[in-house]
């Protein structure tokens, strides 16, 4: 089954997707976490990104799909997985649609996580990242045992976070209708605690689980 998450920065989309992952078995597919990957492992791609990443501006259409065509490729499609962080538009929320479609797949479900923009800055300020694992913290609500070295992204200072919640609003916020149109929207408050999301989540999955 193919999962689109959908959720302005800090919603707690990677925080899930971990999650589900591991209840699930689907396969992660962060096209942040691609991105930041390269960047730690100084590609090409990786060098071709970073000031664009550091600043909170988003890559190009052309490339991110690219990428994440490429990903699934090299994954399959017998799997399935939840996209967190792409689609980011309706440009590349049709390119994956027509992407799974040529190859005998579809979007399933698409889940809408709501918070609210105080929360979302609070979370993205005191979110810290593992660099080893990837597992999220955060300073006062998840904080990281103690010896675990964790960085905070350059992304995450005030300034850059709310650009990229305007950015959010005006060029994201346009495929919740686009899935909405589609029949397969569920939409889920994000404000509450990391378990009990997890568990609206999988209540909202579970009807697809079982298709
Ligand atoms: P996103 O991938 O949507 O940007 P993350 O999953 O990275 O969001 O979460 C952002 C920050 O908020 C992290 O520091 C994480 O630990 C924290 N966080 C995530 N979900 C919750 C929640 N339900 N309650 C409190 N903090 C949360
Ligand atoms: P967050 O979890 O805080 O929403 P992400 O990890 O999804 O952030 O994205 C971090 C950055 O990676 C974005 O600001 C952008 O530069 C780049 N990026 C990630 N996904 C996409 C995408 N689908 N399209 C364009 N740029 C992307």
């Amino acid at each position: 089954m193919f999962i689109v998450i959908i959720g302005p920065p800090g919603a707690g989309k990677g925080t899930q997707a971990k999650r589900l992952t591991e209840e699930m078995g689907l396969i992660h597919l962060s096209t942040g976490d691609i991105f930041r990957e390269n960047i730690n492992n100084r590609t090409e791609l990786g060098v071709k990104v970073k000031k664009l990443l550091d600043n909170g501006i988003l890559v190009s259409d052309e490339l991110t799909i690219e990428i994440v065509k490429d990903r699934l490729i090299d994954l399959g499609f017998d799997r399935g997985a939840i996209f967190d962080g792409f689609p980011r538009n309706v440009v590349q929320a049709q390119a994956l649609d027509d992407f799974l479609r040529d190859n005998g797949a579809k979007v399933s479900v698409a889940l809408s996580i709501e918070v609210q923009n105080e929360v979302v800055i609070d979370r993205l300020t005191g979110r810290r990242t593992d660099m080893k694992t990837g597992r999220i913290y955060h300073v006062i609500y998840d904080p990281p045992p103690v010896g675990v070295k964790v960085e905070q992204r350059a992304d995450d200072i005030r300034e850059t976070v709310e650009k990229r919640l305007s950015d959010y609003c005006e060029t994201t916020v346009p495929i919740i209708e686009y899935y909405k149109q589609r029949g397969i929207l569920s939409v889920i408050d994000g404000n509450a605690d990391v378990d009990d999301v997890t568990e609206n989540l999988v209540k909202c999955l579970s009807g697809e689980v079982l298709l």
